[in-house]
C-alpha cells in the first residue's frame, strides 16, 4: 500500500472474503463468479482480504457492479 493508492480507484474496491472463494479465485485465475478459468476473466472486480485482485467474465462483471450497488445502500 502506498499513498497513491488512496487516491484511485483501488480505495472503493470490493473487499472480497477468501472463504469463499475456490483457490483459483483467489489469485485471479478464475472468475470470482462462475468459477470459469478459460477464457481468463478480463475485468478486475475487487480484490482479496489481505491477497491481490479478483477477476470476472466480462459477461459477470456487472452483476458485480449490481451487487455493490446493491449493498452499499
Ligand atoms: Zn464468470
Amino acid at each position: 500500500m502506498t499513498p497513491h493508492d488512496a487516491s484511485d480507484g483501488t480505495a472503493t474496491e470490493i473487499c472480497f472474503d477468501p472463504s469463499g472463494l475456490t483457490p483459483a479465485q483467489r489469485t485471479g485465475r478464475a472468475c470470482v463468479v462462475c468459477g470459469k478459468r478459460w477464457p481468463a476473466p478480463p475485468v478486475r472486480v475487487g480484490r482479496v482480504a489481505g491477497g491481490g485482485a479478483v477477476y470476472a467474465c466480462a459477461d459477470d462483471a456487472p452483476v458485480i457492479e449490481r451487487a455493490r450497488a446493491f449493498t452499499a445502500t
